[in-house]
C-alpha cells in the first residue's frame, strides 16, 4: 500500500487506545502492518493490550504474533516519527484533535497520510493546522471495529486524489468495506442518515403515538436485526446524543428528542450502563432483547425509512456520496437488509414523497420537506418497482387482459381487478383475464409469488349479476359456469407459487371466495367481507364447499345464511385473513408476504400447494362441481329469476323479514 509519495505504507501509528485506537491498531497489526499505540494514559495503553489479546483469541487469531508487531507509548514523539500511516483516534474535541494534527505534520515525513477517526467533527478544521492538507483524510471505522467492516473515507476539501485513494486501499487492505465521502459534510454519510432514520422513531414515541416496542418490532419485521431503540441501547444513548448535538452545532436541522434527553439524564444510556430503553442483566453485558412480534403491524416504518431518504436524496443531489456507497454504507455499517434507496423503490418513491409531504404537513419539520430530487422523480415517472425504473433499473412486465391488469415488479406478479365502475364485479371478460394473468406469472420463472387486487376502491363485488340474468336457460348457465368460471377457479386454487389477496375495499360473493382460495391474505382495516348470495336467490358455491378446509361451520354458515356483511377484523377473527392493517400498510404487508415466500425453494413451495390443492380436491371438488350445477339451476329458478331482478332494481326480495 503506497502513502502519499507512491511508497508503501508499513508502519501505522494510532494515537488514542481507547474503544476505537485499539481496536484500530488490533486491525492493522492483524494484517501485518507494525503498528505503535499512542495514547497519555498508560492504564488506557495497558487496557488496550489487554483487549486486544482477549479479542484476538476469541477471533481465532494467534495473539502472540499479532502483538509482536504492536509497541504501545505514552510519548507523541516518539510513536510518531517514521509512521507511514496516523490514524487519530483521540476524544471528539476539534482542539485537542488539532493539536495532534499539528504535531504529527511536523514529526511525520512529508509523504506520510494523516487520517481522522472522527465521528463529527470536519476533517478540513484539522488539515488547516498542517502545512500539507493535501494529505489529511477521515478514515471513519465503525465500533467495535474488528466486527464492523464499514469505513467512511472522507475527502477533506484538499485531500488529494492520491490520498483518498490508498487510504481507501488501506481500509480494503485490512479486510474492510470503504465508502467514499466525497465532501466533508456533517454526519459524513452514516450519522446523517442514522439521525434521519432514528429521530423519526424517537418522535412517535416522543408524541405518545406508539411505544418503542411496537416500533422495535416494526423494524424487525422488515428484516432489520434490531429495531432502532435495541440500536440505539447497543451503540450508546449518549453517544447518539452527542452526534445529535455536533450536528445541531453545524447548523444541520435537528430536532432533540425528549424521550432521548430523559434517557441520557437519567444515565440510562444502553447496554452500557444497564438499563437505556431496555433493560440488562448488568452494565456492559448484552441480552438480546425479547421484542413483542405480535405488535409489528401497529407502526409503519415507511416514516422511518422516507425519513431516512430524504437525508440521503440530500446527500446524492450535494454529490457527496454515490447511491451505491450509500447503500453499502447501511448494508454493511448499520445491517439493513437492504440498501436505503433499494427500500425506496420497493415501496414506492411517490410513497416515500407522500408520506414525507403528510410528516412535514403535521410537523413542520425542515427534515421532511420532500427533497426536490424526489418529488422531480416522481414526475418523471420514475417510482421503482412500480415502473421499472427508480433509483435502480428493476424487473419490470405488463400487460392487460380485459378488464385484468398483469404487472409484473421484480419477483412478485399483480394481478388487477380493474372494472372499478362496477366494483371489479367478475363478468366473462373478468374471469378469462384472470385466468390468462395466472398463466403469465405461472409461465415466467422469475415470478415468486403472485397477488390479486382490485383497483378503485374495491376488491371484488362477485359475479356481474347483470351476466347472469341474461341466461335464459339452466343449460346456458352450467355452461358459463364449467367453462368460464369453474376452470378460473382451478387456476386459482392450484397455480403452483403463493398466492396473496390484498383486499383494500369490499369483497363480497366472488370476490370474498376467491380471498377464501386464496393462499393468504390481508386487508385494509376498512375493508368489508361477505357472501350476500342468498338475499338475491342464489348461493355460494365456492364458500359453501372449499370453507370446510378454510373455515369452521359456524363462520362459513353465518356468513352465507344471514348476507350480512362484516369488517375486516371479524374477517381475521374467523380466519379469512392472516392480518388486518390500518393506513397504507396492506399493500406493503403483502409485499413482504411475498418476500417472505421466498425464503422457501420454489418447489418447496410448489409441493406445499399441490399437496393442499390435492387433499382439498379429494375432499370437495365433486361437491364443488355439483353446487356449480344447483348454483345454474337456482338462479334459474323463480327464486333466483326474482331475486336477480329486484338486486338490479334496488328492490326488496320478497323473502326479507
Ligand atoms: P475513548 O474516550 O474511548 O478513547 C480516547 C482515548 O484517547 C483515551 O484512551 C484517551 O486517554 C486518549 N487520549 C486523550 N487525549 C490524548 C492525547 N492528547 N494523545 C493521545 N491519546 C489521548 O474514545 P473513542 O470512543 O475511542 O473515540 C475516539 C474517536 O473515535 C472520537 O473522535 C470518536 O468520535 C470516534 N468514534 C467513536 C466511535 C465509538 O462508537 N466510540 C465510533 C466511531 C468513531
Amino acid at each position: 500500500m503506497a502513502d502519499s509519495s507512491g511508497a508503501p505504507v508499513e508502519t501505522v501509528t494510532v494515537v488514542g487506545a481507547g474503544s476505537m485506537g485499539h481496536g484500530i491498531a488490533q486491525v492493522f497489526a492483524t494484517n501485518e502492518y507494525d503498528v505503535t499505540l499512542v495514547d497519555v494514559d498508560p492504564d488506557q495503553l495497558a487496557t488496550a493490550t489487554d483487549r486486544i489479546a482477549e479479542s484476538l483469541a476469541r477471533l481465532g487469531e494467534d495473539p502472540d504474533t499479532v502483538m509482536e508487531r504492536l509497541t504501545t507509548t505514552t510519548d507523541q514523539e516518539d510513536g510518531l516519527v517514521g509512521a507511514d500511516l496516523m490514524v487519530e483516534a483521540v476524544p471528539e474535541r476539534i482542539e485537542l484533535k488539532r493539536d495532534i494534527f499539528e504535531a504529527a505534520d511536523r514529526l511525520l515525513p512529508p509523504s506520510a497520510i494523516l487520517a481522522t477517526n472522527t465521528s463529527t467533527l470536519p476533517v478540513t478544521e484539522m488539515a488547516e493546522v498542517t502545512d500539507h492538507p493535501e494529505r489529511v483524510v477521515g478514515m471513519h471505522f465503525s465500533n467495535p471495529v474488528p466486527l464492523m467492516e464499514i469505513v467512511e473515507v472522507i475527502r477533506g476539501e484538499e485531500t488529494s486524489d492520491e490520498v483518498l485513494d490508498t487510504a481507501v486501499a488501506l481500509s480494503e487492505a485490512v479486510g474492510k468495506t470503504p465508502v467514499v465521502v466525497r465532501k466533508d459534510v456533517p454526519g459524513f454519510i452514516l450519522n446523517r442518515i442514522n439521525y434521519a432514520f432514528w429521530s423519526e422513531a424517537l418522535r412517535v414515541v416522543d408524541e405518545g403515538t406508539h411505544d418503542f416496542e411496537a416500533v422495535d418490532a416494526a423494524n424487525r419485521r422488515l428484516g432489520f436485526p434490531m429495531g432502532p431503540f435495541e440500536v440505539l441501547d447497543f451503540a450508546g444513548i449518549d453517544v447518539f446524543y452527542m452526534v445529535c448535538e455536533a450536528l445541531q452545532d453545524r447548523d444541520v436541522p435537528v430536532v432533540i428528542s425528549e424521550t432521548h434527553r430523559d434517557r441520557v439524564e437519567a444515565d440510562a444510556y444502553g447496554m452500557k450502563s444497564g438499563r437505556g430503553f431496555y433493560d440488562y442483566p448488568a452494565p456492559g453485558e448484552y441480552s438480546r432483547v425479547d421484542i413483542p412480534m405480535d405488535r409489528r403491524y401497529e407502526y409503519d416504518p415507511l416514516q422511518m425509512i422516507a425519513s431516512a431518504v430524504n437525508a440521503a436524496a440530500w446527500l446524492l443531489d450535494e454529490d457527496v456520496a454515490t447511491k451505491e456507497a450509500i447503500d453499502t454504507s447501511m448494508e454493511i455499517g448499520m445491517n439493513w437488509p437492504r440498501g436505503l434507496f433499494e427500500f425506496a423503490d420497493e415501496y414506492g418513491v411517490d410513497r416515500i414523497v407522500d408520506t414525507l409531504q403528510r410528516l412535514y404537513d403535521e410537523t413542520g419539520r425542515e427534515q421532511y420537506r420532500p427533497h426536490d430530487l424526489l418529488v422531480e422523480m416522481v414526475e418523471e415517472g420514475r417510482l421503482g418497482w412500480a415502473t421499472g425504473e427508480g433509483f435502480y433499473d428493476h424487473d419490470y412486465d405488463q400487460e392487460t387482459f380485459g378488464s385484468v391488469e398483469y404487472e409484473r415488479q421484480e419477483f412478485v406478479a399483480y394481478v388487477t381487478f380493474s372494472r372499478p365502475e362496477k366494483r371489479n364485479a367478475m363478468d366473462e371478460g373478468a374471469w378469462r383475464g384472470l385466468r390468462s394473468a395466472l398463466e403469465r406469472a405461472r409461465e415466467d420463472d422469475a415470478v415468486r409469488a403472485t397477488v390479486l387486487r382490485g383497483s378503485g376502491g374495491a376488491f371484488s363485488a362477485g359475479d356481474d349479476i347483470q351476466e347472469m340474468l341474461d341466461w335464459e336457460t339452466v343449460e346456458e348457465g352450467k355452461e358459463f359456469l364449467s367453462e368460464v368460471l369453474l376452470p378460473a377457479i382451478e387456476d386459482l386454487r392450484t397455480h403452483p407459487m403463493p398466492t396473496i389477496s390484498l383486499v383494500d375495499g369490499v369483497a363480497t360473493g366472488a370476490g370474498c371466495e376467491m380471498v377464501l382460495l386464496s393462499d393468504m391474505a390481508v386487508a385494509s382495516s376498512g375493508s368489508r367481507f361477505g357472501q350476500p348470495e342468498g338475499k338475491i336467490g342464489a348461493f355460494p358455491p365456492m364458500w359453501a364447499t372449499y370453507g370446510v378446509t378454510n373455515l369452521g361451520k359456524k363462520s362459513v354458515l353465518e356468513l352465507a345464511m344471514t348476507s350480512d356483511l362484516v369488517t375486516a377484523r371479524k374477517a381475521e377473527d374467523i380466519g379469512l385473513l392472516n392480518y388486518v392493517l390500518d393506513g397504507d400498510q396492506a399493500t406493503d404487508v403483502a409485499r413482504e408476504l411475498a418476500r417472505s415466500t421466498t425464503a422457501n425453494a420454489p418447489g418447496s413451495n410448489a409441493l406445499i400447494k399441490s399437496t393442499w390443492t390435492g387433499l382439498e380436491a379429494d375432499l370437495v371438488d365433486e361437491w364443488f362441481e355439483d353446487a356449480a350445477e344447483d348454483l345454474a339451476e337456482q338462479l334459474l329458478s323463480e327464486e333466483g329469476r326474482h331475486g336477480l331482478a329486484a338486486f338490479l332494481n334496488k328492490e326488496t326480495p320478497r323473502w326479507e323479514r
